[in-house]
């Protein structure tokens, strides 16, 4: 609205352009499932901010949680203990335990990117305690782990770090086999490509992979993430699973590592495990967390005392009030919404992945010899209309920028899940009207 026009001038006087990548919105409040601007528009968000609230924007038992943590006047840094940080290790070991079947421990941080740069370190440090020489890391083609070094290092968009100059050779990329842009999706390939690249399978350390591609919402097939586990297993490299945006419910499991039936040695957390304040956990294996000596892991602000009581309250009602299951249920209606979508407009939308609460629409046509040609034009078209109409989405994200997101928190009600479908199908038949 034009109100709002003078603030986002002010912010690009004042942050960087690489701030300004979203709808313009001036984002001043927001409850449950909308967002607010200061202006008395409303939204409905499919979003949860960057799939953060999955328990809905602003629960007022995690708003209290952290006003009673304020109150206790103990909010500084990892120099010492606190009660906050210890209780939501506990609560996060207690809930990857069972699924990773070997003691467990968690070293609580800020931000997604500390917990994948960390887990790239404990792997490092892992294999170079057994050979040192083991110390590739691999990865995957269009994957994200975040934006500081070692992070962007591991991604697998080369043009976001062009910037870095000269790579360490000993991060490598093989192919994600989303069977869209890669139609490939037998492990064979795995193995190729490292043999392509010359690198021995003794050499690897770790190979780090998101439970799903966040820019596509696109998961793996079982059986490859199978033969990746016997793969890490063989050759003693760590699996590491991305989990910054896929856990806490969002795909219907707890952990979307569920889905494929296997036990990782590291699991990084970020975004929803504190449903809004900074908090970020790499998790797993006990004794490779043990790898480093006290002391020579810490984060002045890592495991902020309000973030972590606010973040284990979050976890608290995700349990209690059933949200993983919600997301499996709504997020079926979703699905056979986008489905419907897709078949209204077969011949521009490529493919719909995604399971739960997150499904990414893949906007574009396909060659009749398979070759995806996504349409970025249509899919930023999209999003900005449906802003427009009040439902929230982000700018398109993904291969050629035209995968449109949708994540909505999960607690969101079917009847309001299929209002956002009807927005979505008008603003495509609008575009392409
Ligand atoms: N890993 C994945 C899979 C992510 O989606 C993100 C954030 N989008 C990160 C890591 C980095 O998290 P942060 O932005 O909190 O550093």
């Amino acid at each position: 609205v034009p109100e709002s026009l003078a603030l986002l001038e002010e912010m690009r006087a004042c942050e960087p352009r690489s701030v300004d990548c979203q709808p313009p919105l001036v984002w001043h409040g927001a409850q449950g499932v909308q967002v607010y601007d200061p202006y008395g528009n409303i939204w409905l968000d499919f979003t949860s901010g960057v799939l953060v609230t999955n328990i809905g924007h602003c629960q007022p038992e995690m708003v209290q949680a952290a006003r009673a943590e304020l109150d206790a006047h103990r909010f500084f840094s990892y120099c010492f203990a606190t009660e906050p940080r210890i209780r939501l290790a506990r609560r996060l070991v207690d809930m990857l335990q069972p699924h990773i079947g070997t003691a467990c421990k968690a070293f609580i941080m800020s931000t997604g990117s500390e917990a994948t740069e960390n887990a790239l370190k404990l792997a490092r440090a892992h294999g170079r305690s057994l050979h040192p020489e083991k110390n590739v890391i691999v990865s995957f083609d269009r994957a994200f782990h975040g934006r500081t070094l070692g992070a962007q290092q591991m991604g697998g968009y080369p043009a976001a770090k062009s910037w870095i100059g000269n790579l360490d050779p000993a991060f490598v990329q093989v192919p994600f086999p989303d069977g869209l842009h890669c139609t490939d999706t037998s492990f064979n390939l795995f193995s190729r490509r490292l043999a392509q690249l010359g690198i021995a399978p003794q050499r690897v350390a770790g190979v780090i992979m998101e439970s799903y591609q966040g820019g596509g919402a696109s998961f793996a097939p079982e059986e490859y993430v199978r033969e990746l586990r016997s793969f890490c297993s063989r050759h003693e490299a760590l699996l590491i699973m991305d989990e910054v945006q896929s856990g806490f419910g969002r795909t219907g499991r707890l952990f979307a590592f569920e889905h494929y039936g296997i036990a990782p040695d590291l699991v990084c957390l970020g975004k929803a495990v504190s449903g809004g304040l900074p908090v970020s956990a790499v998790a797993g294996r006990a004794d490779v967390l043990d790898m480093h000596d006290p002391g020579s892991m810490t984060s002045t602000h890592g495991g902020n005392p309000v973030a972590c009581a606010s973040a284990a309250a979050n976890l608290e009602v995700l349990l209690r009030d059933g949200l993983t299951e919600a997301a499996a249920a709504t997020g079926h209606i979703l699905r056979q919404g986008l489905e419907g979508l897709r078949q209204r407009h077969a011949g521009h939308i490529m493919a719909i992945h995604g399971r739960g609460m997150v499904q990414g629409i893949h906007v574009g046509r396909t060659e009749p010899d398979g070759t995806p040609c996504p349409d970025g034009a249509l899919a930023f078209d999209v999003t900005e209309r449906a802003f427009r109409k009040g439902l929230l989405l982000f700018a398109p994200v993904g291969t050629g920028g035209a995968t449109i997101k949708i994540c909505p928190p999960l607690i969101m009600q079917p009847d309001a899940v299929l209002e956002g479908i009807d927005v979505l199908t008008q603003c495509f038949d609008e575009a392409l009207s």
